[in-house]
């Protein structure tokens, strides 16, 4: 290698670099074309929550906080056993500790917690990232659509029990007629 040919080569490299068009997104000026299913904060759909505090278990950060105390319900029946359930009073997850693994979605097993693909909620108080129900809730109108199902899969049993019922409504309507 003669001396000054390393120079040209580097030169060289700057010049291409220069006249390629730049990858670097401007953000905040530009909002960042994220990926779909993009992990930004977890969203609470609270009424489906049944405080089964499996998320809280399974959480490898112990960044969940849950809080609930039980409720007498009144028998279905005359006559019949009173019975219990769990109420939520508080809902929690400190997103200073979360390490978006997604483990807590993933548990739940009445789908309670989505991901929703939002990320400017950084604070100047550590504190402040831990956010309670209702912010939680808060972020539920941010998550997206789930995709359509494959054309190929199975259809989902719900869909299918709400459509046998509305088939079995619409041929005793006809039966009627
Ligand atoms: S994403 Fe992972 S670390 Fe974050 S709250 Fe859920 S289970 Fe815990
Ligand atoms: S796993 Fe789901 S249902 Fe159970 S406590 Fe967590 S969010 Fe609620």
């Amino acid at each position: 290698m003669t001396p000054g040919s390393g120079l040209a080569k580097g030169l060289a490299v700057t010049l291409r670099t220069m006249t390629r068009r730049a990858v670097t997104q401007q953000y905040p000026e530009a909002q960042p074309s994220l990926p779909p299913r993009s992990r930004g904060v977890i969203g609470l759909f609270e009424e489906n929550c049944t405080v089964c505090m499996l998320c809280a278990r399974e959480c490898p950060d112990w960044c969940i906080y849950i809080d609930s105390h039980k409720e007498a319900v009144p028998p279905a029946a005359p006559g019949g056993r009173e019975r219990s359930r769990n109420v939520l009073d508080r809902f929690a997850i400190d997103f200073a500790l979360c390490m978006y693994c997604g483990i807590c979605v993933e548990v739940c097993p009445f789908d309670a917690l989505f991901w929703s693909p939002e990320f400017e909620y950084a604070e100047t108080d550590i504190r402040d990232l831990t956010h309670e129900r209702d912010r939680l809730r808060e972020w539920m109108w941010t998550v997206p659509e789930p995709p359509p199902p494959d054309d190929a899969a199975e259809e989902p049993k719900e869909v299918a029990a709400a459509r046998r019922t509305a088939e079995k409504l619409a041929a005793r309507q006809e039966g009627d007629a």
